[in-house]
């Protein structure tokens, strides 16, 4: 069976190595060595100025929220995992959708001013497939309305803009290193910030909002990675030149031989890419079940990211219906890419994806 995607497993004689000197520090926890260095060594990898690793990138989220005081209404994507949306509620703040643009399917900067009012405190868009959002637009909106903006950039590790990393636009970024994302620490997140004074606090309110002992400071949580979590990360991260070679190669092979076929996601000219997902868009959802069906029958699982767009979901009663998104989510798939993907079955995808829209002209 080929999934639409599969967690990177690293050399295990390396991570063993990790374990023994987890094993024989005798810590496992509460900021240990390996957290340490895995947050040192993708601060040089990513190029910013803070990484402050956390238990998952919804929590990453909510200490983020927590960071920056946010209160009322916060502009989001209806384009994402539910994840966004669901961090926003949990944290008291009522999520407000503006729509999607069509092409890159990221938040269009275009929409979020008409729906700024006095409650309006942020922005959450998400470099949706890591394609980078039009992030000087946003800044500029940001701005003029004296507005916080946090990236989720769950998808977006290892992209650049221009010469900066992707990381380094709006107040905080976070990262989510789940088992699925291109790097990954099993479960774990990251928060990313260059303002040092917010650093701190992100680091006592991940701990519990404890300062240093006795010292109890704010309303914290227990946001913390484990040691066993950073030594795959450290391993992971030995090979991610390795992991991103082999995705680009899945990625232009897909791009190649599916283009027009379907429709893609147009990249940010800007910007790097991580090739962490491949989404084809077709002509309408009985063309995407057919596509998704055909693939299911050999076995291959593609999956509907991202579907439902979340204006529609049972508890958020979104003022405007979000018709861009909506369209969008119906259509899109994502098709299986990830390291250990062989070409042949790659190839393979292509004809069977092929073949159903043959018989659709047909
Ligand atoms: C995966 C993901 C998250 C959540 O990250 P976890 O580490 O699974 O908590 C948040 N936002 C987006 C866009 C994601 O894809």
């Amino acid at each position: 069976m080929i999934n639409v995607t599969s967690p990177y497993l690293p050399d295990i004689e390396k991570l063993y190595s990790y374990i023994q000197s987890i094993y024989d520090s005798g810590y496992l926890t509460n900021n240990g060595p390996l957290v340490h260095r895995l947050e040192e060594r993708l601060k040089a990898y990513l190029g910013v100025k803070h990484v402050i690793l956390t238990a998952n990138g919804t929590m990453a989220l909510d200490i983020a929220y927590t960071a920056l005081h946010l209160k009322g209404e916060v502009i989001t994507t209806p384009f994402t995992f539910v994840a966004t949306t669901n961090s926003l509620v949990h944290a008291g703040l009522k999520p407000i959708y503006a729509d999607i643009d069509p092409e890159t399917f990221n938040l269009d900067p275009a929409n979020i001013e008409p729906l700024i009012t006095d409650r309006t405190t942020a922005i959450v868009p998400v470099h949706v497939f890591g394609n980078a959002c039009d992030v000087e637009s946003i800044e500029t909106i940001a701005k003029k309305h004296n507005l916080k903006i946090i990236y989720d950039a769950a998808h977006a590790f290892g992209v650049r803009y221009g010469e900066n990393s992707i990381l380094n636009f709006g107040d905080i970024s976070i990262l989510s290193f789940h088992a699925t994302k291109m790097f990954h620490t099993i479960e774990g997140g990251a928060i990313v910030t260059n303002d040092d004074t917010l650093a701190k606090e992100i680091r006592i309110i991940k701990n519990f909002g404890i300062d240093c002992p006795d010292t109890i400071k704010t309303v914290g949580i227990n946001g913390k990675m484990n040691e066993f979590s950073a030594a795959m990360g450290l391993c992971v991260l030995d090979d991610i030149d390795i992991i991103i070679q082999r995705r680009k190669k899945i990625h232009d092979t897909y791009k190649q031989k599916l283009e027009g076929f379907v429709e893609f996601q147009s990249q940010n000219p800007k910007a790097t890419q991580n090739y962490s997902y491949f989404p084809i868009l077709l002509k309408n959802e009985r063309e995407m079940f057919l596509v998704q069906k055909s693939l299911e029958e050999k076995g291959i699982i593609c999956r509907r990211y991202f579907h439902p767009s979340l204006d529609t979901i049972p508890y958020m009663d979104s003022a405007i219906e979000m018709n861009i998104s909506r369209d969008i989510a119906k259509r899109i798939l994502c098709l299986p890419i990830y390291p250990s993907l062989d070409l042949e079955d790659v190839e393979r995808i292509i004809e069977l994806t092929k073949k159903v829209l043959h018989a659709r002209i047909d």
